[in-house]
């Protein structure tokens, strides 16, 4: 099976790891299929705005570098690892209320899309790009100091038919209310330092070919989640 890590962020955004470095980090640890998905921040909420101030979001003016730039390691990550890396986003739309904050990746983009937009335009969009859209930590997260995301879930009934897969788990976490309610899955290590390589990961019984494993992650046959350790002791 293919072991992947479809929710990984860099200094693009608020990762403390750089691109490069990031993508020899996964191939040096044997993965197969990896995808960045760097924060685009709401910029009209407070929130936002000091994300963009920071340079914690990747933003339309910076798109088409941030892009290219993963294309190009991509290359190089496909030749030196065998590892197929993935360009994508975290639509981030934080706000002081749990439940009006949602956080989506969207693997495979292509262009440019908007935290600012309303959620169904941003779905829209990301279907006309034949991009996988995920929803994150969809629920009660472990993590300390954290707002959690749970607009989507609160509002699953409008959004389900939208979202390609709900992460079971993210880095620590596990959100049981994904299998209670039979959803698509998947889970990721929301990975911004080097030691989130060990977190909770998915596995994929698909060919590393970016078309089968979108198919496998919409069919959602084939998928089970592994906590990664590669015999790390803690
Ligand atoms: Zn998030
Ligand atoms: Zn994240």
């Amino acid at each position: 099976m293919l072991l992947c890590d479809f929710h990984i962020h860099t200094s693009y955004s608020d990762g403390s790891v750089d691109l490069r470095r990031t993508i020899d980090l996964f191939g040096q640890a044997g993965f197969d299929v990896i995808a960045i998905t760097d924060h685009v921040v709401n910029e009209e909420t407070p929130h936002g705005k000091i994300a963009n101030r920071f340079g914690f979001s990747v933003r339309e003016d910076n798109f088409s570098a941030y892009l290219n730039h993963i294309r190009e390691e991509a290359k190089r990550a496909w030749d030196k690892y065998g590892l197929l890396v993935l360009p994508g986003v975290e639509i981030t739309k934080s706000s002081l209320s749990s439940d009006q904050s949602a956080h989506v990746l969207l693997i495979d983009i292509k262009t440019f899309v908007s935290a600012t937009w309303d959620f169904e335009k941003i779905f829209l969009e990301a279907k006309k790009q034949d991009a996988l859209i995920i929803a994150c930590h969809p629920h009660h997260s472990s993590q300390l100091m954290v707002i959690d995301t749970l607009f989507l879930w609160n509002n699953r009934e409008k959004y389900a038919r939208y979202i390609d897969a709900w992460e079971i788990a993210n880095r620590d976490d596990v959100f049981n209310v994904i299998s209670l309610k039979r959803y698509p899955y998947i889970a990721g290590s929301d990975f911004h330092r080097a030691r989130h390589l060990y977190s909770w990961k998915t596995m994929l019984n698909c060919e590393k070919e970016i078309g089968a494993i979108k198919q496998c992650i919409r069919y959602n046959r084939g998928v089970a989640i592994t906590l990664f350790r590669n015999g790390v002791p803690f």
